[in-house]
Parts: C-alpha cells; structure tokens; sequence
C-alpha cells in the first residue's frame, strides 16, 4: 500500500515498517508529494512498482555524513537537482545571486549547492562505494553533451563526466528507470544494462554504430565544431527514428542510447494518478513552498512540444511528440481536488509545456517520427499540421462542468498563432468566456522581424491579428479582458536598432511591461549554441550577440519610461541615431535635459581635454 508520504528521514523509514531502502532519491529541492515536482513523480512512479523509495531533500553538501542519513539503499541513489538547473535557480541574468529560492522552504536561498547534480554525485560515490548513482532531472539531461555554460562562460563537458555518475537518465525517465530499476532487482549489472534506451553511459571504447558528434576537444577548437555537435544532437532526438549518439571526450565515449519510446495514454495515465498528497511534506508546515501554490491546483493535461522556440530547450527534454493524459484522468484528478480542504472551486491551468498543443503535430510523427529538418510551425505552419483544438475543447467543457469547480483557467503559455489556424473553432470565444481571469498572458517576444524569425516565433503582424480578434471577442462577450504580452530583451540576433523598433512598438501600443525578462543563456538550447557560437547552426549564418553595455541598454529600452533607464536610453538612441526619439514629442521616448549622473559622467571628459591642452 502506497504511503501517505515518502520517508524523508530514518524514522520515518522505521515508521513505514522498512528495513532499509532499495533506492534512495537526492533532490536538490524541498519535498513536494505534488506531481508537478519531478522527484516525487519518479519516486512515486518507482513506489508504484514496489520499490521502497525514501527521498533526501537538500542535504548539507558540506557533510559528506548528511547522505548516509537514511541509510544505505539497496539497489540505487538518484540523482537529480530539481525542477530547474541549479545554477539558473541561484543567479539571475546578470550573474548576481538570487534573493529567494521558490523550491525551499519558505522561499530560502542557499539549501542547495551550485552544480548540485555534480556536487551531490561526487558526495553519493565518496559514501556509497560501489551502490550505482543514476543521474537525472532538467539539469543532468540538458548537460549531457558538450553545452556551453553561461555562469562558466566555456564549453564544458557531458555532466557524467563531471559528477562521475554510472548512468545518466535523459528526456522523460519512467520507461527507462523502470528498466533500471527492475534490471537491478534481477541482478543486472550497469554492463547489462547499458543498452536501455532513454540512457546515457561512459564507455571507453567507441561503439560500433552511432552518430558521431564532434568531440569535446574539437569543439573547445572551433565554434563551428559546436554549433554542428549541436545541430546533430538535436535533429537526432526523436523517439522514433532516433539512433544512438556518440561524443569523445579525450580518451572516453560519452554514449546516448536512442530515446525511451512515448509513453502511451495508458501509462501516462497511470503515471498522474498515482496516489499525490498534493502538498509539502509536513516537515515543512512552518515555511511551506512558495513553488507549490503556483500549481497546487493545476493539472499537467500532456507532455511534449512542437512549438521549438529556439530559447526554450524542452523539447530537447520532453520531445517534440504530444503525450496526452486521458479526458478520464484529468476528470478524475479535477474531482479529487474539489474534496481538498483548501479548494475553493478554481483550477488554475490545465495545461502542458504549450497549452493548446493537446495533440501530436500530424499522424506521420507517430509513424517515423517529427521531420528532421523542418518545424512544424516556424517559418511557416506545416501543410500537414493537425489545429484542431477538439479535443481540449471538449476537456474543458467537461471539467467546468463537474460539481464543486467555478472557474478553470489556462495559465500555460498558448500558441495563438497555432489558436488563429484553427478557422471556425470556437476555442477563442471559450477561452474568452470561461478561462481568463481578466488577463491574457502571451508571448510575442519581439517586434523586429529579424528577432522573432531567430527566436523561432511567428511574426508582430501575426501577434496584431491575434489582439485585434481577441478584443473584438472580448468586446462581444461584455468582458474587460486584458492581453498581457511578453517581450525579451538581449536574444541572439538583436541589435540596438531591434531593440528601439521594439520600444516604438510598444510606445505605439501604449504599452510598457512591468517586469522584463531577458535573454539567459540556458544549457541546451537552440539560442543558447547561437549565444555561444555567433552562428545559427543550421544555416551557419553569422549572428550578432548583444553583450555588455549593449544588452544593458536593449534592456532599458524595454522599459523606456523608467527613470532609472533613461541614460541607457539615451545612449542607445543616440548611437542608433534615431535623435528624432528624443525630445518632448508626441513619438518621443525620452526628453532631452541632463540627469545628474550624464553630467558627472561629463566632467572627466572635459578635465582630459584640458590636460591635453596644457601640454
Ligand atoms: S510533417 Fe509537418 S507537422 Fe508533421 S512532424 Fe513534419 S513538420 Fe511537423
């Protein structure tokens, strides 16, 4: 029988009636039995097999001891750092330390370290000897090539070779840790077992048949090897036609089995309905999990995207092909959140990764698998592409409809581009009328062509037909309903003069965003190796990389009303030569008149002139 919650401590093992574990899961994040949190799905999901699983929530990484806690396990140690990379979790774009941590108790930072699947494996093989360490979670699967690392400003290596894990479990990890996990109850060795698929392992002779990616060494050489390590590491991911990857580093092989094959809408299924308390350990009641009440009350409708905007790597890490729950199972979870004491009849998203992508792209992905050279959407939508939203139609019709629930809304990210090719669906009027809460949040990105072509987004005009339509909507239901679009400063391929477009744009639209995100280079993603490299990897087309006092001021340009961003402002306007933006005019984005700061920026100039003089 399932327990309430998974042992956190060796009293709570005692409690459970277990003599010890059979896999111990390390998590660089607080415990939340909520399956929106990887490590409590995948050690339920082990549960569920038979396995006593107990989970270590941020151990002191300063104490080798603090692992040894819950004792020895059996068969295993996880691995996993969270649900985010850690180094993005603790600094912010510019590199400076975050203030608060969502998935800590009571939001605080530093209970977990730097590179935590590194740090916590290196610990697990000091005090564990020879019990395999399996690593997995956004962190370890994005870094499993040759990646750049922003907070490193370099290449680095695959993360295996890194945290000397013995295996590393990419992209979604049910179907191959249950092979794990049960090919190690049988006695398998790791040798045995190196051929499950979803896996990566270090060999050190390369294998016979494979994709060959140019080595870590090569790609330390010349921008250009990376850029094609890169490009055919991401054209190989597909569940279906793709082959195994091999990358040297020096004298070892980093081997990446073919993907885990899609889990089908039954396993799926039974996957979200395993029994989640749906809330923090109690050991937290006092701080509780900032992270938790985002999504206390949200249902993961499907895995997968086929959006591939080039910043987002989740693709990389779910795939491109839509694996959806059943309308039964998310009726079923729905009906169990209304008995939650805290409920109060409002579900805040049934969603995914891209809300509106609640079916695979076309039947051919299914088949042989998405296109190796061509995106769905981008430049242009697919002929074969299926936009029917049928099917998510009718699942939030019968969820609303269900006792005990008022409202439920649509907080992941929707693909209006997607939404608008659907002639004649009735899915706009539906959103519009029952799951919005006075605003819509979308994200354009930018204005400037050039920008959203390299982002993998569709174009300003698109986004424009999307407003206009969604206001004459609103205005025909009788609703105040705002679209809140999102804009990002500093992406690859941007320069100064995109940048001031933007804020015209803006400036036109009577519209300036209150919080402003900006371009973070994150492991594994497709604007990450243009970041890094100069190039867009596919075509090999040179790219401009904003950096320094350039990003700073593409930034401030995104919120030009700002006082504080005023002297940005004005020097990027004045180095784009677009004086005609200064002044007091109705198209104006800043006033002439010096602030304090440019004239005692002013004064060294003039003392330097003087000096020169004199001599
Ligand atoms: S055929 Fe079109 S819709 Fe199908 S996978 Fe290829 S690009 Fe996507």
């Amino acid at each position: 029988m399932a327990l309430q919650f998974l042992p956190t401590s060796k009293q709570e093992i005692d409690a459970a009636g277990w003599s010890s574990l059979d896999f111990l899961f390390i998590s660089g994040d607080a415990y939340v039995d909520h399956p929106s949190f990887g490590p409590a799905l995948i050690s339920r999901y082990l549960e569920s097999l038979g396995f006593n699983v107990g989970i270590l929530p941020q151990p002191d990484w300063r104490r080798p001891e603090s692992l040894l806690e819950m004792g020895v396990p059996r068969l295993g140690v996880l691995i996993s750092s969270g649900n985010l990379d850690s180094m993005l979790n603790h600094y912010t774009a510019r590199k400076k330390p975050r203030s608060q941590d969502a998935y800590s108790p009571g939001g605080q930072p530093g209970l977990r370290p730097d590179r935590a699947v590194i740090v916590y494996t290196n610990l697990a093989k000091q005090v564990f000897k020879d019990i395999p360490v399996i690593i997995g979670g956004i962190e370890a699967s994005l870094r499993r090539f040759v990646h750049y690392d922003f907070w490193d400003d370099a290449l680095r290596r695959s993360v295996l070779f890194d945290s000397k894990a013995d295996i590393l479990v990419y992209g979604m990890a049910e179907h191959s840790l249950k092979r794990l996990a049960q090919g190690l109850n049988d006695g398998k060795t790791l040798l045995e077992l190196s051929l499950v698929p979803g896996i990566c392992y270090v060999a050190g002779q390369q294998p016979e048949k494979g994709v060959i990616l140019p080595s870590y060494e090569e790609c330390l050489e010349a921008k250009t090897a990376f850029a094609d390590s890169f490009r055919l590491a991401y054209q190989e991911q597909d569940p279906i036609r793709g082959k195994t990857i091999i990358q040297r580093h020096t004298d070892r092989f980093l081997v990446q089995n073919p993907p885990a094959p899609l889990l089908t809408t039954k396993e799926i299924d039974y996957i979200y309905n395993l029994p989640f308390q749906r809330t923090h350990h109690p050991r937290y009641n006092e701080t509780g999990i900032p992270a938790l009440t985002e999504v206390k009350f949200s249902i993961t409708s499907h895995r997968g995207c086929f959006g591939a905007c080039s910043f987002c790597a989740l693709h990389f890490h779910q795939g491109r092909i839509i694996q959806a729950r059943s309308h039964d199972s998310i009726i079923r979870e729905a009906t169990a959140m209304t008995q939650d004491s805290q409920f109060k009849g409002y579900i805040h998203d049934i969603g995914g990764p891209t809300a509106n992508f609640r079916e695979p792209a076309c039947k051919k992905q299914l088949e042989s698998g998405a296109c190796r050279d061509k995106q769905c959407l981008h430049p242009l939508a697919c002929p074969n592409l299926n936009v029917s939203h049928k099917d998510y139609l009718q699942l939030l019709r019968s969820v609303r409809k269900l006792p005990g629930i008022k409202k439920v809304f649509i907080r992941s990210g929707l693909r209006y581009d997607y939404l608008m090719l659907d002639k004649g669906s009735s899915f706009l009027k539906e959103l519009c009328e029952y799951h919005i809460s006075g605003q819509l949040k979308v994200a354009p990105e930018h204005a400037s062509a050039k920008a959203t072509a390299l982002m993998g987004k569709p174009s300003i005009a698109e986004y424009d037909r999307f407003r206009e339509k969604y206001e004459r909507m609103n205005e025909s239901l009788a609703k105040k309903q705002y679209l809140v679009p999102y804009f990002m400063s500093g992406h690859p391929g941007t320069t100064l003069n995109d940048a001031v477009f933007l804020a015209e744009y803006m400036r036109d639209q009577n519209f300036q965003p209150d919080q402003v995100q900006e371009f973070i280079p994150t492991p594994g993603s497709l604007s990450t190796c243009m970041y890094y490299t100069g190039l867009e990897p596919f075509t090999k087309k040179t790219v401009h990389i904003p950096k320094g006092e350039e990003k700073a001021m593409q930034r401030a340009l995104l919120q030009y009303k700002k006082p504080a961003n005023r002297e940005l402002v004005l020097q990027a306007l004045r180095k784009t030569g677009r004086f005609d933006l200064i002044g007091t005019g109705r198209k104006c984005l800043v006033t002439h008149g010096q602030t304090k700061t440019e004239k005692w920026k002013r004064e060294p100039e003039k003392k330097v002139k003087k000096r020169s003089i004199k001599r």
